[in-house]
């Protein structure tokens, strides 16, 4: 469904655009339809980047990403992108931050409201729908910012490090909500983390990326997981063992060519 091929991210880092910085160096991957697939990585290897060429708000130096096969050129109504702030809107009620996507869409409202309050009830926030967001918990928050990608019916969910501002026992109870989620409405979905627990609970693949700039260190096949109990699964803390080596080694590499480079 999804086929990033070969990217190169190149920021400028001055105003001229005289100097830049390689966020992602040559990054394939491909996701299939209705697959749910972990990415981690150490911070700034860029994978918010990868994210955002994957929505089509950004476009790569070279190589190409292609949804369906043609090559994704700008933003489309069929992928979400969840962010970690949630971005809400604190003046607007739960009802109309989670109706947000469906408004800029132009979904009558009659249509507008059935499908609104449909994912609302999803994410367990029925009965919540005149509150304002600052009378909800973070984990509601995000809930709600979930809401309104559940309502656009999209096929495509990206979702960057959404969990990662919750405590733990919330984080697991909104882990198994994305889980329920992604098995009932079998969207594909991309989560980016930087928990190694989260990535295996919810990824049916773990792609592990190196330091920055960005690149496929290895794959984690975890075709085990998909039940709320395989928390607990001696599967589970192998493939998270597994994962963990995966980027010691990265790291480890990292400073290596560090070493390297300045002796040379
Ligand atoms: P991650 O999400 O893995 O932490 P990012 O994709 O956010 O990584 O960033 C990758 C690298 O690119 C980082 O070093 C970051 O500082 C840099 N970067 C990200 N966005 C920009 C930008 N708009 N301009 C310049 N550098 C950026
Ligand atoms: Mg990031």
């Amino acid at each position: 469904m999804l086929v990033f091929d070969k990217l190169v991210v190149d920021y400028r880092t001055d105003s001229a655009g005289q100097t830049t910085m390689r966020a992602l160096d040559g990054l394939s991957l491909e996701l299939a339809t209705g697959e749910a697939v972990s990415i981690i990585g150490p911070s700034g290897c860029g994978k918010s980047t990868l994210l955002r060429l994957a929505a089509g708000l950004m476009q790569p130096s070279s190589g190409t990403v292609s949804l369906d096969g043609a090559e994704l050129k700008s933003p489309r109504s069929d992928t979400a992108l969840i962010l970690q702030d949630y971005g809400l809107l604190p003046w607007k009620s739960v009802f109309a931050n989670a109706e947000l996507g469906l408004k800029i869409a132009h979904v009558v409202a009659p249509e507008r409201k059935a499908r609104t309050l449909e994912a609302l009830k999803k994410v367990g926030l029925a009965g919540f729908e005149k509150r304002y967001p600052a009378e909800l918990s973070g984990g509601m928050q995000q809930r709600l910012a979930l809401a309104r990608a559940l309502a656009m019916d999209v096929n495509l969910l990206l979702m960057d490090e959404p969990l990662s501002a919750l405590d733990a026992l919330m984080r697991e109870e909104l882990q198994d909500t994305l889980l329920d989620l992604w098995k009932s409405s079998k969207h594909s979905q991309i989560l980016v983390t930087h928990s190694i627990e989260e990535a295996v609970f919810l990824g049916q693949r773990i792609v592990v990326m190196s330091p920055r700039p960005g690149r496929v260190l290895g794959i984690v096949d975890n075709p085990e997981m998909g039940a709320r109990t395989y928390r607990s699964d001696d599967v589970f803390f192998e493939r998270c063992k597994k994962v963990r080596s995966l980027l010691d080694a990265g790291v480890a590499q990292a400073t290596e060519q560090e070493k390297g480079a300045t002796h040379e």
